[in-house]
């Protein structure tokens, strides 16, 4: 099966949901906001943008309540930036976008409380909201000719649009491990450069002229891609895998042939594909640090929030290549783990958040 027909993370919003464990990228979204509002306020000096319906996109937006509060965040800063200027607040159309697995319907139904809350907290002067939902691969077009004006993604562009070839040389591995052979390494940069650019063509396609896009992805502070603060996670998974291998509960064969589909670029890597693709120009960027462990900072059970995470966003894969069966146990297994971890260890990751303008 292909991977936008497995790729979504756990819907509903039960105990195991997306929905139910996204504090994470809650906090990037909180982060990330100044670089939003610093894009819109610099859009405000074209008439253009906000005089009849501004179009907004967000891409992967996945299942929770994320989603709904970037469109809050970013309909008021557009209303203040207009009563500002005392000009009219524009219509407002939000476009939801994620692979088809995504629970879709889930969003919806928080959509009544959204409408409402919009208009308590910035009156019956904004201007009406419609949220609808584009499902689909954003590594194809997903919407018509220069209708956008800004485009948004949170960590989503980091997931790729298909395992890379050639990997048959990283056993005993699920993703860039130390132990990695050099090709795995550039299979991975080559995966990640094809399909940051053709995400840059298409959507350059989609917005109007002058349009913006505000992308978060997780990044690294080395270059080495083997570096503790992408690997270590993953590491810790592979190390239950081989766990429940010794113990006769998962096959050597599947492991070989299981890698994830993500990467996660350097600052420098997303400013060279920016460069040479050439649709569009860097206008900001924020680099900021963020500690995997936020949500146990109070908590005795240290591990615990981050292993429901990592599970909501990586379980329909593993289920998809082991079988159900072994999900629990590969979790409990990888909780213990983790938690031995941070015991000893922060576990801090980068992120970067870039602001794009598109070049005609
Ligand atoms: N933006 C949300 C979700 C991040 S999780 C938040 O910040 O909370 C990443 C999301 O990207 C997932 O929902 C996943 O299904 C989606 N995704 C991954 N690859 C995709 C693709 N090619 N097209 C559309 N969505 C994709």
């Amino acid at each position: 099966m292909t991977l936008i027909n497995i790729l979504h993370m756990n819907g509903g919003s039960e105990d195991s949901s997306y929905a139910n464990n996204s504090l994470f990228t809650k906090i990037v979204m909180q982060k990330v906001a100044p670089l939003v509002k610093r894009t819109i306020k610099g859009m405000a000096n074209q008439d253009k943008f906000f005089d009849r319906c501004f179009m907004i996109a967000d891409l992967g937006c996945s299942s929770g309540m994320n989603t709904l509060l970037l469109a809050s965040d970013i309909i008021k800063t557009v209303h203040e930036v207009c009563q500002e200027n005392n000009q009219k607040t524009p219509q407002f159309q939000v476009c939801l976008n994620d692979l088809f697995g995504n629970d879709f319907n889930n969003l919806f139904k928080l959509l009544p409380n959204f409408y409402k809350t919009l208009r308590k907290d910035n009156g019956e002067k904004i201007g009406s909201c419609f949220v609808s939902a584009f499902p689909g691969s954003f590594y194809e077009r997903l919407f018509p000719d220069k209708s956008l004006h800004l485009i948004h993604s949170s960590y989503s562009v980091h997931w790729l649009s298909q395992v890379p070839e050639g990997l048959e040389n990283n056993k005993q591995n699920i993703y860039i491990a130390k132990t990695s052979p050099l090709d795995v390494l550039q299979a991975y940069g080559k995966q990640f450069q094809t399909d940051f650019t053709k995400f840059l063509q298409l959507r350059s396609e989609e917005l109007v002229h002058d349009g913006r896009m505000v992308i978060a992805f997780q990044s690294r502070s080395s270059l080495d891609p083997t570096n503790d603060e992408c690997s270590t996670l993953w590491e810790l998974l592979t190390m239950s895998l081989l766990e429940m291998l010794k113990e006769g509960l998962v096959q050597e064969s599947d492991i070989n042939s299981f890698n994830l589909p993500v990467y996660f670029p350097h600052g420098d890597e997303l400013r060279r594909i920016i460069e040479e693709d050439g649709s569009f120009s860097l206008e900001d960027i924020d680099i900021f640090e963020i500690d995997w462990d936020q949500h146990d900072i109070e908590c005795n059970n240290r591990g615990k929030k981050t292993t429901k995470s990592i599970r909501a966003v990586t379980e329909p894969l593993f289920s998809s290549h082991f079988g159900n069966s072994i999900i629990d146990m590969l979790f409990k297994k990888f909780e213990k783990k983790l938690a031995d971890h941070l015991a000893t260890k922060k576990t801090k990751h980068l992120c970067v958040v870039i602001s794009l303008i598109k070049n005609e």
